[in-house]
C-alpha cells in the first residue's frame, strides 16, 4: 500500500467530467480574467461563508497582504502573528511594509492570548493581529478580539487552513475586519493552481480590496492609489465553483477520519489534536506530537506512508524574519520538534486510515 500525505489529484479522479465541462465553458466564453466565473464564485463563497462580501485574488499570501494594506496602517507598524504558521503569514506582513511580532501558541496550537497580551504590553505600536486558524482549528477569537480592541488593533484572520471551520456556529473569515483564504491545491478548498480570496466585513471594505487587487483603479484605466495586480482567474474560479458545493461534505469526511485516527491512537505516547470547545475543526491537517518523530517518520515511510512536518522551523528561526520582534515562545519551542502531519484528505479511505493507525501502533509495540 502507498499512502501519500496529501493527494490533491484524487478529487479530479472522482469529478473529471464536471471539472472538464467547467473549464471548457471558460475556454469557449473567451473572457479569462475577472468575469462571470469570478463574480459568481465570490458571491457563492460569501453566501456559504456568511460574510458581507468576498474578493478573489491571486493567492493566499496576496490575500493577507492586501487585507493588511487595506487597513491603511502607518508604515512599519507592528502586527502580531503566531510564531508557528506558514512562512506566507509572516511574508505577507513584510510585503505590506509592516513588522511582525511573533507570539506563542496555546494548547490548541493557535495564537496564545496570554502571549498576545504580553506583546501588547511590551510593544506600543501593534496595530493589527493575525490569528491563524492552524491545521483547521479556530484560534481563540473570543479572547483575541476583545484584547485587540482594547489596544486599538484590527483583526485579520488567516483562514488559509480553515475553510468552513466554525466557532459558535459561525465560519472562519467572518470575525475579523478581513479574512484571507488560499486555494493552493492541497487546502480544504483547492484550485488547480494558485488562487486566494479575502472576505470582507462590509461593502466599503470590498471596494477597497477590489481597487488594491487591480492597479489601484478606482475605475478602469484610472489608478487613484497604489495597487497590485493580484486577480483570481476565470479558470480557477470555474474549478472552485465545481468544488465549493462538495466542501461541507468533504470537511465532514476529514472530521470522520480524524475521529478514527484519534480512536485508534488514544493510549499511545502521542499528543493528539484537541478541538477547542464551541468550535468545529476542519482538519486541514491531523497533527500528532511525538517524542521520537524522526524514527516514527522513517518507520512509516518504510511502509509506504507519507507524512509531513508543518512546519520544520518557526518564523523565529527563519532568516527572512530576523527583524521581527517576539515574546517568549516556550510552547512553540516545545511543540516544534514533535509535530508530524499524518495523511489527511477527504478521499483517504477508511482502510488507508486504519493501515496508518496499525503501523503507528506497531511502531510503539501496541
Ligand atoms: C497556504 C497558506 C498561506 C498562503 O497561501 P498561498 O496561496 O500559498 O500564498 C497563508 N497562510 C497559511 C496559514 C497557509 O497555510
Amino acid at each position: 500500500m502507498k499512502i501519500p500525505q496529501c493527494a490533491p489529484g484524487r478529487f479530479y479522479g472522482a469529478h473529471s467530467a464536471e471539472m472538464e465541462e467547467a473549464i471548457r465553458k471558460v475556454f469557449a466564453g473567451g473572457w479569462y480574467i475577472l468575469g462571470n466565473e469570478v463574480r459568481a464564485f465570490e458571491e457563492e463563497f460569501a453566501a456559504w461563508c456568511g460574510c458581507a462580501g468576498a474578493v478573489g485574488v491571486a493567492n493566499g499570501t496576496d490575500a493577507l497582504e492586501l487585507a493588511l494594506r487595506a487597513l491603511r496602517l502607518p508604515e512599519k507598524s507592528r502586527v502580531a502573528v503566531p510564531a508557528l504558521t506558514a512562512s506566507a503569514t509572516g511574508m505577507a506582513v513584510l510585503r505590506a511594509g509592516l513588522t511582525p511580532v511573533l507570539v506563542d501558541l496555546d494548547q490548541y496550537r493557535t495564537m496564545s492570548v496570554v502571549s498576545l497580551r504580553e506583546a501588547f504590553r511590551f510593544f506600543a505600536d501593534i496595530r493589527a493581529v493575525v490569528p491563524v486558524h492552524l491545521y483547521g482549528q479556530m484560534a481563540a477569537l473570543d479572547e483575541i478580539i476583545p484584547a485587540a480592541a482594547e489596544y486599538g488593533a484590527a483583526v485579520v484572520e488567516d483562514c488559509a487552513q480553515a475553510h468552513g471551520a466554525q466557532l459558535h456556529g459561525r465560519r472562519a473569515g467572518v470575525f475579523g475586519v478581513f479574512g484571507s483564504f488560499s486555494f493552493y491545491p492541497t487546502k480544504n478548498l483547492g484550485a488547480v493552481g494558485d488562487g486566494g480570496l479575502v472576505t470582507c466585513a462590509d461593502a466599503a471594505c470590498c471596494s477597497e480590496l477590489e481597487a488594491l487587487r487591480q492597479y489601484g483603479w478606482s475605475e478602469r484605466f484610472d489608478s487613484s492609489e497604489f495597487g497590485l495586480n493580484s486577480r483570481l482567474d476565470e479558470l480557477q474560479a470555474a474549478i472552485l465553483r465545481v468544488k465549493l458545493p462538495h466542501l461541507d461534505k468533504d470537511n465532514e469526511k476529514r472530521r470522520f477520519l480524524a475521529a478514527r485516527y484519534t480512536a485508534g491512537l488514544t493510549g499511545l505516547p502521542l499528543e493528539l489534536p484537541l478541538e477547542r470547545p464551541q468550535s468545529r475543526m476542519v482538519f486541514h491537517q491531523y497533527v500528532i506530537g511525538c517524542e521520537c518523530r524522526e524514527e516514527l517518520r522513517k518507520f512509516l515511510a518504510d511502509r509506504g506512508i507519507g507524512t509531513a512536518v508543518h512546519y520544520p522551523k518557526s518564523l523565529a528561526e527563519q532568516q527572512a524574519f530576523a527583524a521581527a520582534s517576539r515574546t517568549e515562545l516556550p510552547e512553540t519551542e516545545r511543540l516544534l520538534p514533535r509535530i508530524l502531519s499524518l495523511p489527511m484528505y477527504p478521499e483517504l479511505t477508511e482502510e488507508e486510515a486504519d493501515f496508518v493507525i496499525e503501523a503507528i501502533r506497531e511502531f510503539f509495540g501496541a
